[in-house]
């Protein structure tokens, strides 16, 4: 074996284990083997993940931050425990920079009103991309609107990538706040956060990047990126949903005041007035997804244990085996052909309606997803209502591109 191959990702982590890791993925649907293609949707749970929150509710159950006895601590130990790891895992500078939330949208709502609202008045500006997810759009849109601000757009090219150039031609004195998919749910497209981060430092606008796709595939590192606002959302990372984090320089989370209000944020109450727990308890009124977050919690050693770069570089060897293939299929058109990319392929056929396609690959037991990918003005960028949406995970399979295709090649014919 030459040295190149014997440090190949397939060598390095044997994938047939890990793929057993899965229960689900040993199912059937439609009398075929369950194989899925939708992990950008939301990605299946190993094992260890399942049995934190059975375990959970079996063994610790109790609420968070407001029992001394030993079931208290214990539910505690277990949701702090996974802002240990979420700090860890993103690079994070302290603990204290992690707010947990339900997942990305509750995060940008998050800054949307408590960092960007108190900041924002008429003539201002909010600067995204074409190639936001609605969770990037809609809360500035609103904060927008009772200020008197207004949203900007960044292109993108055919192929899907940002223009960076217009990017930062954009970075005008009046723009309050940047949002930046890091890695975009419908292109697959890796943005040059890093670039982007810098470009906003020197201007000083805070950028805000959404990293719900990218958390579950790559190695990340918030300080290196050098951004202020990071989001993710644990159900796309192998852990429950309703679980995730917003990470923001301590000093922007010292400086917003709370969002919602209610039991375990405040520091004193009293009916002339409250005073408020430092950050991030500030920002975590009531009671949490607890045995969500002792799942997330196993949900990150457990990518951290295979490895965030084997992870990347097994996704990259499966899109590598699936995009020729794909295209050899007559009619078929990929949507989104970045030359940095993650295993995210949303595509096209000639003739047939996305939906129809995703239906009769169901029926073949291949779960794809068919829609506006909750991106409409990027829909609106490619002049179609909708695409189908293929997307990899380190567990799948060779073989189990070769039955996506292989089904595409049926169905197509069928429709033909
Ligand atoms: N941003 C991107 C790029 C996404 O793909 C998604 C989920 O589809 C979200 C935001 C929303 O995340 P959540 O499910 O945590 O609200």
């Amino acid at each position: 074996m030459s040295a190149a191959a014997e440090n190949s990702v397939s060598t390095r982590v044997d994938w047939t284990r890990v793929r057993r890791d899965f229960p689900i993925l040993d199912r059937q649907v439609h009398g075929k083997p369950l194989v899925y293609l939708d992990s950008a949707n939301t990605s299946q749970k190993p094992r260890r993940v399942i049995d934190a929150v059975d375990a959970f509710y079996r063994e610790h159950n109790a609420n968070v931050a407001r029992a001394v006895h030993q079931l208290g601590e214990e539910a505690t130990g277990l949701y702090e425990g996974a802002r240990d790891k979420l700090a860890a895992f993103l690079g994070a500078n302290h603990r204290d920079e992690i707010v947990l939330t339900s997942g990305t949208t509750m995060a940008t709502n998050l800054v949307a009103y408590s960092y960007l609202l108190p900041r924002l008045k008429s003539g201002d500006a909010v600067l995204v991309t074409t190639m936001e997810h609605h969770a990037n759009i809609v809360p500035w849109q609103l904060v927008c609107k009772l200020t008197g601000a207004r949203l900007k757009v960044a292109p993108i090219t055919e192929s899907g990538e940002l223009i960076v150039d217009k990017f930062i031609e954009a970075l005008t004195p009046d723009v309050k706040l940047a949002g930046v998919v890091h890695v975009s749910n419908v292109l697959g497209t890796i943005n040059p956060v890093q670039a982007l981060a810098r470009e906003c430092r020197k201007r000083g606008i805070p950028l805000l990047v959404d990293g719900s796709q990218a958390a579950p595939h790559l190695p990340l590192d918030v300080k290196a990126i050098g951004c202020d606002f990071y989001c993710v959302t644990g159900h796309k990372m192998c852990g429950p949903t309703g679980t995730g984090a917003l990470w923001a320089r301590r000093e922007l989370l010292e400086s917003m005041p709370p969002f919602f209000g209610g039991g375990e944020m405040i520091r004193t109450v009293s009916f002339d007035g409250s005073t408020f727990a430092d950050p991030p308890r500030r920002f975590e009124a009531g009671t949490p997804n607890t045995a969500g977050f002792a799942g997330l919690g196993a949900a990150i050693d457990y990518l951290r244990g295979i490895g965030m770069d084997n992870i990347a570089a097994r996704e990259r060897e499966l899109l590598d085996y699936a995009v020729p293939r794909m295209r050899a299929v007559p009619g078929l058109r990929i949507i989104g052909t970045a030359p940095d990319k993650a295993a995210v392929i949303s595509f096209l056929i000639d003739g047939v309606h996305s939906h129809d396609l995703a239906t009769l690959l169901d029926q073949e037991g291949v779960a794809v997803r068919s829609g506006h990918h909750c991106a409409h003005p990027l829909m609106q960028f490619y002049g179609v209502p909708a695409t189908c949406r293929a997307s990899l995970a380190f567990w799948n399979t060779e073989a189990e591109i070769d039955a996506f295709v292989a089904a595409i090649a049926r169905v197509r014919k069928l429709l033909e």
